[in-house]
């Protein structure tokens, strides 16, 4: 209930909650107590979590920011809710976010903007930025979140907490709203890479009814966490440190990498010469993906239908035009593009094969050293309304977190320092595949 108090009191400035639920909280609670005192409690039994409101959630709204979806109570839950109630853990509510996890800045969502918890003026990032802003603010002390291109980590750096994104289908997307499906990843925040670890052992697992969920021994991602850093080869890409890095963010990376070295690790340098092409293919394969995933929304079934019109097909078109905000409605445009015949070679083909190059720059990279690091974003949280008007400007913040959904790798956010204006920096540490475990232990040597 500190949590609940906090969130009544905290959360009208903040916005980082759509649904908060007492009575559903307190009665999860108390079947946790129940589990507790007949001897059946794991060790987070009764811990609470916020999840983001793209997991369904059965008897919750679940919303994923649109008005589209602003009706509907999910009937079942999404594969991660199922092991978070199977683990004990208590609800305490569903976070804000970019409408369908489109943005950067949470600045797109229909329940209205979230803001950063250390400075109201800037944005939390996105689009998980109501997860953050919980997390950050001491409204939870864990949340869900998932990530396409940026989403757990780009909104964990600008408000200080520490984000994990594991590799592509060791989380199941089952349950999880679709965005861009080869893109789209779960995974969590926390207030450190410990407590990060705990959460992903839990949400982590093969689940047959995702296609692309894979199938492996279960893991204990605490594992490496006291592992000393001695003989880590860290890699620091060439590209990460170029033009567009702001001054005072470039400081504090160059500081994590010192401090690293004094742990014991050696650095060298890589390059990942593809990074500058990573902006111009996300933003045509996740469009292209997110017009095939929303074509469901029909005003049919279920999500939000017009209260007037002629026939069918207009039935269609207005619920999709009042359903949709115009992020979405850009997105859908440019994915039927890219995707219609003429253009499909020309731009959906280029951008795949792109994707292959991306990765390709990953493998080398890899060869020479255990992890890579780099910084988050270009800068720290920028001010509410800053870039909302001009979509490419918002896109390139995109830069350092985009090519590891395009190879689907696993990666982490981790507070690293503050910038000139007293805004929270994080630093980016991207794994090989399945290297969740010591990407942990990196950072939580760190911190
Ligand atoms: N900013 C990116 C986008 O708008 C990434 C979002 C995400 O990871 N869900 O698509």
């Amino acid at each position: 209930t500190g949590y609940l108090q906090r969130i009544d009191a905290l959360n009208p400035q903040l916005n980082a909650f759509i649904t908060v639920d007492r009575d559903k909280t307190l009665l999860e609670a108390a079947a946790a107590d129940a589990r507790r005192a007949a001897g059946l409690a794991g060790v987070l039994t009764g811990v609470p979590i916020a999840h983001k409101d793209i997991f369904c959630q059965q008897g919750w709204k679940t919303s994923c920011g649109s008005k589209m979806l602003d009706n509907f109570v999910s009937p079942y839950d999404a594969h991660v809710i199922e092991q978070c109630q199977a683990a004990g853990l208590v609800t305490l509510g569903r976070t804000n976010m970019d409408e369908f996890a489109m943005g950067s800045s949470n600045e797109n969502s229909y329940y209205g903007a979230v803001r950063n918890p250390w400075d109201l003026a800037a944005i939390p990032g996105g689009s998980s930025g109501g997860s953050a802003a919980a997390v950050a603010a001491r409204l939870a002390p864990a949340a869900t979140a998932t990530d396409t291109g940026g989403s757990i980590r780009q909104p964990a750096s600008h408000c200080g907490v520490t984000g994990i994104k594991p590799t592509y289908g060791v989380v199941s997307r089952f349950g999880m709203v679709a965005y861009a499906s080869s893109l789209d990843q779960g995974g969590v925040m926390a207030q450190t890479a410990e407590d990060c670890a705990l959460m992903l052992s839990v949400i982590a697992g093969f689940d047959e009814r995702d296609s692309t969920s894979l199938e492996r021994a279960r893991e204990d991602y605490s594992r490496d966490l006291a592992q000393p850093l001695a003989g880590l080869r860290v890699g620091l890409p060439r590209e990460y440190f170029a033009d567009g890095l702001a001054a005072d963010v470039g400081r504090i990376i160059d500081n994590a990498v010192s401090e690293l070295k004094k742990l014991g690790a050696e650095v060298v340098e890589v390059s990942l010469p593809n990074t500058r092409l990573s902006i111009p293919a996300y933003y045509v394969i996740a469009p292209a993906e997110a017009s095939a995933n929303l074509s469901r929304f029909d005003g049919v079934r279920y999500g939000h239908r017009a209260s007037e019109y002629k026939d069918l097909v207009d039935m269609y078109e207005k619920s999709r035009a009042e359903g949709f905000g115009s992020e979405v409605k850009r997105r859908i445009m440019v994915g039927t593009y890219v995707l219609s015949h003429g253009y499909y070679d020309a731009y959906y083909i280029k951008a795949q094969k792109i994707r292959r190059l991306i990765a390709d720059d990953f493998k080398a990279a890899f060869a020479g050293c255990d992890v890579i690091l780099g910084p988050v974003a270009p800068t720290a949280a920028f001010n509410l309304g800053e870039k909302s008007g001009d979509p490419v400007q918002m896109y390139l913040s995109d830069i350092y977190t985009l090519s590891v959904n395009l190879a689907g790798l696993p990666a982490m956010s981790v507070p690293a320092g503050f910038s000139d204006n007293g805004r929270p920096v994080g630093l980016q540490i991207i794994g090989n595949y399945f290297a969740e475990a010591k990407m942990l232990n990196v950072a939580h040597q760190f911190q």
